[in-house]
């Protein structure tokens, strides 16, 4: 597989926008979809829609396999030891909420708990922490980042204490783009007793992922990052993590039995997916992942790692750009690039960056707190995936340069 080659499987790469060809630099918040991803969910709907796990007939089955057969690839795809390990949801969002709700049902949180969270979390890796920490009374921690974006993995030890109950980050930044050391830090927060939970939305579809090989205790992930369907996402946990946790919503198939006096559930993973899950969205992980793997050409990763060179280096001669997330080893960090601009605000650099068929990510990027930490009230995002061209990304710098003298 050539970059020519993939753009061939994504149909949306041939729509232009005011005229010129789209040159989609928004993957970090949603890639783009391939045929192949497309078809599933057509023939998931055409053919085989209907209930799942329920009813006996050859329709039903044959949904059943095909949802059964995403949870194996998901499985494998990560290195989990088993397909149990893995229960659908609707995104990272709901997996976190999963797991932060399941731990406090458990009784897993006592008054005076801590959890520890990267100051370079996403919204969803803080909220769902600030929720139940509220409700039990718990005290949040920030484990750093330098200014450059990596994480202050110096300071980890010192931060936990017998208290510190789970650990929270991302195994990629979706504003830094920076690659953090989870390995390391699963290995610290274990001898501290300490769970780790990583948020892989950025991670998964641009590293190769191996959930023993990091040692996490959860995992999550979205397949519209993956270029899968929206609406669906995945929580890994250990096995015996799940099965020590109560369910997270109650209703049809996550059950053993029900009656007035006593309820008990279905084992793991059913126990997490209550009521119809997503039919046609789930099956289009198998594609998808397929596809992920045979992106990792050499050819590719040349590509991909001209992109980050061109873009590292254009930007390092600019006095007016800013970017976050630059550290000193280059292979630390995936394509994804934020920065600011002197005398240019980033909604309007987007704005003119649109009118030249560039779509990037302008704003907060739902990491408020990692703005307020570098003293900006917003950036721009470019970020690129294997369809992406290093003449695109000389392209992109030529209209960004344009915009900002424009707004200068
Ligand atoms: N975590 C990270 C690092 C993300 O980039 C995103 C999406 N921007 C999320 C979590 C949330 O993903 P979703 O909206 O698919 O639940």
């Amino acid at each position: 597989m050539d970059v020519s080659s993939v753009r061939s499987l994504f149909p949306q790469l041939q729509e232009s926008v005011y005229g010129k060809p789209l040159v989609y630099l928004d993957n970090a918040a949603t890639s783009l979809r391939p045929l192949s991803v497309v078809r599933e969910w057509d023939e998931m709907s055409l053919k085989h829609n209907s209930n799942l796990h329920r009813a006996v007939h050859k329709t039903a089955v044959d949904a059943t396999e095909r949802y059964e057969a995403a949870r194996a690839a998901v499985a494998s795809f990560i290195g989990s030891a088993s397909p149990k390990e893995i229960v659908f949801t609707s995104g990272t969002t709901q997996s976190i909420n999963l797991v932060a709700a399941c731990l406090e049902n458990a009784g897993f949180f006592s008054e005076g708990d801590e959890i520890l969270i990267a100051e370079s979390e996403h919204h969803s890796d803080i909220v769902p922490w600030q929720l139940v920490s509220g409700r039990k009374s718990l005290k949040i921690k920030i484990l750093p980042v330098k200014q450059k974006g990596e994480i202050e993995i110096d300071k980890l030890p010192a931060l936990l204490t017998s208290k510190t109950k789970i650990c929270c980050v991302a195994q990629v930044s979706n504003v830094l783009g920076v690659i953090n050391p989870i390995k390391e830090i699963c290995e610290i927060c274990h001898a501290n007793g300490t769970l780790v939970l990583v948020d892989g939305a950025q991670g998964i579809a641009h590293l190769t992922t191996d959930v023993r090989e990091l040692g996490c205790d959860f995992y999550a992930f979205s397949g519209h990052k993956m270029f899968a369907a929206p609406g669906v996402g995945v929580l890994y946990g250990r096995q015996p993590l799940l099965e020590s946790l109560p369910p997270y919503m109650g209703g049809g198939e996550m059950i053993e039995s029900v009656s007035w006096e006593k309820t008990t559930f279905a084992p793991v993973p059913g126990r997490f997916e209550a009521g119809t899950q997503n039919i046609s969205g789930v099956p289009t992980l198998v594609p998808a992942i397929e596809l992920c793997k045979r992106l990792k050409t050499s050819e590719i990763e040349k590509e991909q790692a001209a992109i980050k060179n061109y873009i590292l280096d254009a930007f390092a001669e600019d006095a007016d750009i800013t970017l976050y997330g630059n550290p000193a080893e280059r292979e630390k960090k995936i394509p994804l690039f934020s920065i600011s601009v002197k005398g240019a605000h980033h909604e309007d650099l987007a704005l003119i960056l649109d009118k030249m068929g560039i779509a990037t990510r302008s704003g907060q990027m739902c990491a408020e707190p990692l703005m307020d930490r570098f003293g900006v009230t917003g950036m721009l995002r470019a970020s690129f995936v294997p369809y992406n061209t290093l003449d695109e990304a000389k392209y992109f710098v030529e209209c960004l340069k344009k915009a900002i003298k424009m707004l200068k």
